[in-house]
């Protein structure tokens, strides 16, 4: 075993070897704090993943490591990687690898924790998780019982308010320090905003519904418990978090009340990448980590880039050596280059998204599959030009971070029936399984939902309910499917079949569409298939939705080869061979939202994470010519940006810079003679 696991860490350098074999050994579970802190592309993913790895090889229990990132994507190909690792190491087979049960995102890992121990803390453990619309549409409900929404037109909308409660929640500051500094418009509404945050809270609890942050302030709420704390910490002999940066004041609470003394606590991440501050995220969790601690944390650094070009590194530290504030790293690499990046100037959105499609095309016939290149852009949306170019040429997409699967309009139809079924207090699914029933509006839904609330059975209450005349039939039919959705002798997936056979007649009486749209409920249905039971399918689905692919291309098969579109939020800790990053322009890079210098300062992060994620060829498109959706009721508009002002003219002189379509080739300048000919009269008078 020795040799194998040598032969296992071969291939990492001396301060990657210091990370995975820090405190391993002797005392497993006895180990000082580790942060390893280091510049994009050094390895601190793959550290972490070969630290679980030694960790298992010398023993500790896999059951016993909670390893936490910020997607469930990442974290499965961590777990995946550590296992296989381990599995080198032990010299067991790939297939038998060590699973880690425990890998998964903050939200998810905090959701399984509080269902396990929901008696503990009186939750209801058949909660319903809320998502972002559904929190809205709570709270716009919440806000118009309040009449907020009627007493005057300039209370802030439901939208706004939902990111009010939850960056006061996630940043842990009182209301009016958050209205202060992000939300200075609404400053007026305090005292209002707190009455209603009290009802949405209110309600929330009435329904047994828990929103995204409500699983961080539960699990927060919980080990503050000393009792509680002490056993969770007990529970995991390792916790270990990638991309640190990005925590807020709540996770690090959470890992503070896991582990106080910081033993067996590994944290990695990269404060130049820090991107989520605008959801309450904050640098200081990683900057204060080691000094958290009576005993210090022990801090490794990694200089060494094994993703890029030395070409790429050079534009990329540029960029963010400017930063106002930051840890300074050098990154260096041997890394073989294949020729400059570019600086791509493009007149118009619509042409940089033909100068994209050649440029893919054109990796391709160089034999790059599509897959290792990416395009990544600031905002969902300023990928549409390009989605329909890419349709046009038949240039199959998948696209990361834009809208989602779940919320297409009949995806929540099916999945409201199945949460109504699983949470019958849940009054946001209630409310919108009934009304899809003809004849059943907002006044008989409320009366159906108050009956629920009170009576001791939901499902009796259901069948014992009188609907209007003219719905009595359709309501029988629906009754018998919610009956048979709440018996206990129902198994796992034929849920949802029955709630498909219920909903499909109304999808096809509801929508002119109702093809395209059946397509994607059976294809949720099919995925149903791979989850364990209703709730975790329910969960899973709202913690990490399915990413939407291009409604026109439809979604590609999975053996085939297609292109990665995403927005740079969800391009974090991944890498392609070619990236190209579009608009570049002031207005979008940084966004002409952004005020204040810290504002600035994550934009320019943001560019700088763009950057990094390419292996060999990088490529920032600026068009000259920008078109920006306002937020206000002004509509559309083009701007004429400049590049970004995070490239300076000292930066740009490092790319190589085009013009597309090339300029038009001037003929050589040649003086004109002085004396001017008349040779029409002379071609003329030949003839005479
Ligand atoms: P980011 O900051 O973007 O999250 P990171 O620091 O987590 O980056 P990784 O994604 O772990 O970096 O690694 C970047 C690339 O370098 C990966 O392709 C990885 O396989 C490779 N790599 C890391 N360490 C080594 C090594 N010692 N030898 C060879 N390749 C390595
Ligand atoms: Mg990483």
């Amino acid at each position: 075993q020795t040799e194998r696991l040598a032969a296992a860490l071969a291939t990492l350098n001396d301060a990657q070897r210091a990370a995975v074999e820090h405190g391993v050994g002797a005392a497993l579970g006895d180990v000082r704090p580790l942060l390893v802190i280091a510049g994009a592309g050094s390895g601190k993913t793959s550290t972490l993943a070969h630290r679980v790895a030694n960790l298992i090889a010398q023993g500790a229990d896999p059951q016993r490591i909670l390893l936490l990132t910020f997607s469930r994507r990442a974290a499965q190909e961590m777990a995946r990687r550590a296992g296989q690792v381990a599995a080198q190491v032990l010299g067991l087979r790939s297939e038998a690898a060590p699973a880690l049960p425990w890998a998964g995102t903050f939200h998810g890992v905090g959701a399984r924790l509080l269902r396990e121990y929901a008696a503990q803390i009186g939750l209801d453990e058949n909660f319903t998780i809320h998502d972002r619309g559904d929190a809205e549409d709570l709270m716009g409900l919440v806000r118009h019982e309040l009449g907020f929404s009627a007493t005057t037109k300039r209370f802030p909308r439901k939208g706004t308010c939902v990111s009010i409660y939850s960056r006061t929640v996630n940043t842990c500051a009182p209301l009016v320090e958050v209205l202060a500094q992000a939300f200075p418009w609404c400053a007026e509404w305090e005292s209002e905003l707190k009455r209603l945050f009290a009802g949405y809270v209110e309600a929330k609890q009435q329904q047994h519904v828990l929103d995204y942050d409500d699983l961080l302030l539960y699990w927060a709420g919980m080990v503050a418990e000393p009792a509680l704390a002490a056993h969770l910490g007990a529970r995991f002999d390792h916790v270990l978090v990638d991309e640190y940066q990005d925590t807020n004041r709540l996770q690090a609470a959470i890992l503070l009340a896991l582990k106080p003394d910081g033993r067996g606590l590994t944290v990695v991440g990269d404060d130049a990448q820090s991107i989520y501050s605008f959801r309450g995220a904050t640098v200081r969790n990683i900057l204060d980590f080691p000094a958290q601690f009576a005993e210090p944390a022990r801090v490794v650094a990694l200089e060494r880039n094994y993703r890029s070009t030395q070409p790429i590194l050079d534009v990329s530290n540029a960029v963010i050596a400017a930063a106002a504030e930051r840890h300074a790293k050098t990154l260096w690499t041997d890394k073989p280059s294949a020729g400059r990046p570019q600086l791509v100037l493009v007149p118009d959105e619509a042409q940089q998204a033909q100068w994209v499609a050649d440029r893919v095309l054109a990796h391709r016939e160089g034999g790059l599959a599509l897959k290792s290149q990416a395009v990544l852009f600031r905002t969902s949306y300023h990928s549409a030009a390009l989605e329909l170019e890419l349709a046009r040429r038949n240039i199959p997409f998948v696209k990361y971070g834009g809208l989602k699967f779940l919320e297409a309009s009949h995806v929540k139809d099916l999945l409201a029936v199945l949460r109504f079924a699983q949470n019958p207090r849940g009054r946001m699914a209630g409310f919108r399984v009934t009304q899809l029933i003809p004849g059943i509006g907002p006044a008989t839904a409320t009366r159906l939902l108050d009956a629920m609330d009170t009576a001791a059975d939901p499902t009796a209450a259901v069948q014992d309910f009188v609907p209007p005349a003219s719905a009595q039939v359709e309501w029988g039919c629906f009754a018998d499917t919610y009956a048979a959705l709440r018996a206990p002798t129902l198994e796992w997936p034929a849920d949802m079949g029955l709630a498909l056979d219920w909903y499909l007649p109304h999808l096809e009486r509801l929508h002119d569409d109702a093809g395209v749209r059946r397509g994607d409920v059976e294809q949720l249905a099919r995925l149903a298939a791979g989850y364990a039971s209703r709730e975790r399918f329910l969960t899973e689905l709202t913690l990490d939705p399915p990413e939407a692919t291009s409604d026109r291309a439809g979604p590609p098969l999975l053996d085939e080869d297609y292109l990665i579109l995403s927005t740079i939020h969800s391009a974090k800790g991944q890498e392609w061979t070619s990236v190209h990053v579009l608009n570049v322009v002031d207005g979008c890079l940084p966004a002409d939202v952004a005020q204040g210098a810290q504002e600035l300062e994550e934009e320019r992060r943001l560019l700088y994470v763009a950057m990094t994620r390419a292996k060999d060829h990088l490529h920032l498109l600026v068009p000259q010519r920008f078109y920006v959706t306002q937020q206000s009721a002004r509509g559309d508009r083009h701007l004429y940006a400049g590049r970004s002002r995070f490239i300076t003219e000292a930066d740009a002189a490092r790319f190589e810079r085009c013009t597309w379509p090339p300029p038009p080739v001037q003929a050589p300048h040649v003086p004109a003679p002085a004396a001017a000919i008349d040779l029409l009269a002379r071609m003329r008078a030949a003839w005479r």
